[in-house]
This record gives C-alpha cells, structure tokens and sequence, in this order.
C-alpha cells in the first residue's frame, strides 16, 4: 500500500511511536480506571439494595410481632375491668384475662402486677408465681406518668424464667383513674437472636436494635456483653435518631470498624434498628477483581510503553544510520568534500531555482595543474596530501552558506555559487589562486623536495549566468554551464595553467584562440 507522503513521514518517525506507544496505554489505563470505579459504584449499589432488602423484612418482622404484644397487653388491660372478674375461680379469671394473648410469639412472661408491685395474675402459673417488681423501670414510670401508652424498657433478665427479655407494659388505671399496677408482656430476646441469625452479612456485618435512648436490645453477631449497653453519645447514633430511616458510612464506636448502616424506626415503637455492612466487606470482591485487572492491564501498559520506546529507539538508530550513509554516499572519503553526486544534484537544483528567479549562477571548475607528477615524484601519499590541502584552501575561498564546493573527479574540484555574478565570481577565483600559492611548503613531503620547481598551482573555468555580459540569454546558457566551465578550464591548461579563463556567453560559446594570461588575469574564451 502506497502512502501519502505526509501519513508516510509520521509512521517512520520514532516520535510518533514513542507518542503513540504512551498515548495508548495511558488511554487503556483512563478506561480501566473508569471501569473499576464503574464495578466499584456497582458494588455499593448493590449492598446499599441489599440493606434496605433487609432492614425492610426485620422492621416488618418485629413491628408486626411487637404489635401483636401490643394487642394480648392492650386486652389484658380491658379484661381486668370486665363486670365480675374477681368472683372467677382463678384458673378461668386466668383464661378471660390472657385468652388473646396466647397467641404472642416468642413471648416471656405475661403478668398483671399491683400498686404495690406484687404479681396478681400470670399466664404462666395459677396461683400466679409470686415476686415483688416494684423496683422495675416498668413499674415506676408507669406509677408517676399517666400518658406512656405502651412503655418498651430496657433488656432485663427475668425473674422468673432467667432469660433474658425486652419489657413491653401498659398502665393500669383504677376506676378513679389512680395508679392500679402494670400488664407486663416480655419478649424473649432469643427471637430478635433467631431473626438474626438467619441472615448472612459478611465477616464484619451486623445488625444492631437500639431502644431510642441508645441501649443496644439486640446484636448480631451475638455477644452477651453487647446487650444493654448504651451507645447514646456515639455520632452514629446521633445520625439514627436524626431521622426516621436512611442510609450512612460511619465507624463504629464499638470495634472501629467502618461501616455503610442502613437504618429505620422500627414501626412507631422507641426502636431503632440498622444492618450495617463493613465497607471492606463490601469492596472486598471488588478488590481483588481492581487488583487482577489493574495489575494485568498496568502489565500490558508497561509492556507497551516498554516496546513502543524500544522500537523509537530502533527507528531512531535506523534513522540515524540511514542519515549517515546518505551523509556517506555525498560525501569524498578523502577531502570530506561532497562529492560528485552531491555536486549534481545541488547543481539541477540551484540551476532551476537561478533560471526561475533569474539570479545570476556562477560555476567555477578547479583542476590541479600536473598533478600526475606529484604522484609520481612523490608517491601517491603526498599527492592525496595535496589534493587535501587543495580541498582545505577551495573551501576557505568561499563564505556564503549555499556556496557548494565539491570534488568532482581525480583532481578537479567544482565551486558552484548561487547568486553570484561573473565579477564577484572572478574574484573568487584569484582568491583562490592567492590561497593555493605556497600550498606546497606546507605539504610535509613535497616541501622538502620541490625547492621551488613543483608548486602546487590550478586551472580554473569560470562560467556565470545572468550577468551584465550575459543577460537576457535564457535557459540555454544555464543548461551549457558546465560544458562552458569546462572548455574555459580547458583553454586556462592550454594557455599554459596556473590561471583563470572566463567563458564566453552562449551566444559566443564557440571556442575562440587561446591566449596566456598569468596568474590573477583572466581571459576570454
Ligand atoms: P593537467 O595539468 O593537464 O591537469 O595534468 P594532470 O597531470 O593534473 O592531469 P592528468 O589527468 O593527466 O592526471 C591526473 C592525475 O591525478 C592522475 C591520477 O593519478 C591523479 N589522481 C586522481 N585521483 C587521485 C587521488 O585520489 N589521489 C592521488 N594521489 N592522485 C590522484
Ligand atoms: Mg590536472
Ligand atoms: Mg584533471
């Protein structure tokens, strides 16, 4: 497949590799990230469904039981002011007392209690078992308020049974509406326990039921110590009288640990009942799929990156050898000149672009004057010594940027010189001519034997276009450079060498008789 030139340029270059091979991982890793926090806000949603699921069944579960509680105590309280009671034999005044509230689940005791605190009816014994409950909170609250309704008091420990129970009583209000004793309901805390225990919530889960006032009725998991103490003062149960129900992440003041609790009133009863999740517990899936998935995909992004900046650094070397070789193939090995390849294209070049602007062009084609007997006299050493040097004083001749000085063959060198009319080129030349002139008494070699006969000097042909004596001359003249250039060079080495010779214009192309001109002049062909 053939690419535009630009798209081409961009797949070769090693940056953008390298910035590919960054840019990529780095999005790979933006979209992950999104993704895990994406798994993780499911997670969350998930549990937080989970809780309400939950508290909603257990809410409903004790209120509808505690309302139940409600209705065996309420007629309890309505039986005892049934016409006839006392005259009952106390087995049946058993029965019409307690005959609705047999049917309370998990129930403790049931018991109509006096003024004076002593039990006067139990639905667990006739004659009722006896005990004196005048020191119970149940007792005094309902002896000194009269508006309580149903009264839900702290855990205790039965007297009677030895379990442990959740108090519910009403008051007992004599025909004259004086204290006359409580109806006492307990429930047996074991039933929050098995309503509890059925439920699964993680290693660091709970489920917690407070009276309003913060003692702690029920927990689970369960632990004795955890029942009756009061947790009024901590901030999480400040955020649950707060409101009726809702949901927060608070840590506990009991282990520390933090928690997303989900709680409710329970029903319009003085309970306040959470399950709460260990937010550890929540993410801990989560966790080890980020950890998977963030290691694996962190892995190939390293392993991306790692590549991609290995293959920059391969394109970079290539790139690198690839301009050394190009730098080889114009260069003389040498002189360290360009060569003669070098020297063609810059020529086509600059020769169109001095035709398109009709800048003057000048060419000077430098050609060492019997080399061949330095070779001879002095071995081939110390002519590659001279060609040196010769290179050394061209390049010295010449200042401006986009002059070109190239070896063009054996000992011939060309110096091309955009925007350069015939007279500035002229001057080149004899500067030129100056700075060969003693060249051989610093040839190491060719110093000590030439004692004056075998100076290094050259021949130069020198063509312009675009000058005053060649102006208007067009295309032609331009595309004839070199061949002018050359037959000057040649009349300088037949007018006797050591010399500059000036080509004519192309309309005077045609050689004309040579004459010599000594070194610094110039004549025309
Ligand atoms: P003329 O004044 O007419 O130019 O005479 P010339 O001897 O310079 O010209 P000719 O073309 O007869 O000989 C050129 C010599 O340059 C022949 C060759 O041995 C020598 N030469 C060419 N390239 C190199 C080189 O790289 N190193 C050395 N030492 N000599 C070279
Ligand atoms: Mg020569
Ligand atoms: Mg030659």
């Amino acid at each position: 497949m053939v690419l535009p030139p630009r798209l081409a340029r961009h797949v070769h270059s090693a940056r953008t590799w390298i910035v590919l091979g960054i840019l990529a991982p780095l999005g790979m890793l933006a979209v992950s990230g999104l993704m895990l926090l994406d798994l993780r806000r499911d997670a969350w949603d998930k549990a937080e469904q989970t809780s309400r699921n939950l508290l909603q069944v257990i809410e409903r579960d004790i209120a509808r039981n505690a309302e139940m509680f409600d209705l065996s105590l309420r007629a309890v309280v309505e039986n005892l002011h049934a016409p006839g009671l006392g005259a009952l034999d106390p087995a049946l005044r058993q029965l019409v007392l307690f005959d609705r509230a047999a049917t309370a689940r998990d129930m403790g005791v049931m018991l109509v209690i006096d003024e004076n605190g002593q039990v006067t009816e139990d639905i667990g014994a006739v004659p009722p078992r006896k005990g004196s409950y005048a020191d119970r909170e149940y007792f005094r609250v309902h002896r000194d308020r009269t508006d309580l309704g149903l009264f839900v008091g702290a855990p205790i420990v039965s007297r009677l049974t030895g379990e442990p129970m959740l108090p519910f009583s009403r008051r007992v209000a004599k025909p004259d509406g004086t204290f006359g004793g409580v109806v006492l309901g307990s429930l047996k805390l074991s039933y929050f326990a098995h309503l509890f225990d059925r439920i699964g919530l993680g290693r660091d889960g709970a489920i917690n039921l407070y009276l309003r006032d913060g003692t702690r009725v029920m927990r689970y998991p369960y632990e004795a110590t955890d029942i009756g103490v009061n947790i009024a003062g901590a901030p999480t149960f400040r955020r649950f009288l707060a409101a009726r129900s809702g949901t927060f992440v608070g840590t506990s003041v009991r282990d520390g640990i933090e928690r997303h609790y989900a709680f409710t009133q329970v029903g319009d009863l003085p309970l306040v009942l959470n399950v709460a999740l260990a937010t550890g517990d929540i993410e801990a899936q989560w966790r080890a799929k980020a950890l998977v998935l963030g290691a694996t995909v962190l892995a190939l992004c390293g392993l991306t990156m790692g590549l991609s900046l290995l293959f920059g650094r391969e394109l970079n070397r290539r790139a690198a050898m690839q301009a050394e070789l190009a730098h080889l193939s114009y260069t003389d090995a040498l002189t360290g000149l360009p060569n003669r390849r070098r020297f063609d294209e810059v020529f086509q070049r600059t020769w169109k672009s001095a035709r398109r602007t009709g800048r003057p062009l000048a060419l000077l084609i430098v050609d060492a004057d019997h080399f061949k007997r330095y070779n001879d006299r002095y071995g081939h050493a110390v002519g590659d010594a001279v060609l040196k040097g010769l290179a050394q004083g061209l390049a010295q001749s010449v200042h401006r940027p986009n002059d070109l000085v190239s070896r063009v063959g054996g000992e011939e060198f060309a110096l091309l010189l955009p925007e350069t009319d015939e007279a500035s080129a002229l001057r080149i030349a004899e500067a030129v001519h100056a700075r060969i002139a003693g060249l051989d008494a610093r040839i190491p070699g060719l110093a000590a034997g030439t004692a004056g006969t075998d100076a290094v000097t050259v021949s130069i042909g020198l063509a312009a276009t675009g000058g005053p004596a060649s102006a208007g001359d067009g295309d032609a003249e331009a595309a004839d450079l070199y061949g002018r250039a050359d037959a000057a060079l040649y009349a300088a080495k037949a007018g006797g060498r050591n010399r500059t010779v000036r080509a004519r214009g192309p309309d005077r192309a045609r050689p004309g008789p040579l004459r010599s001109i000594p070194v610094g002049s110039t004549v025309f062909l």
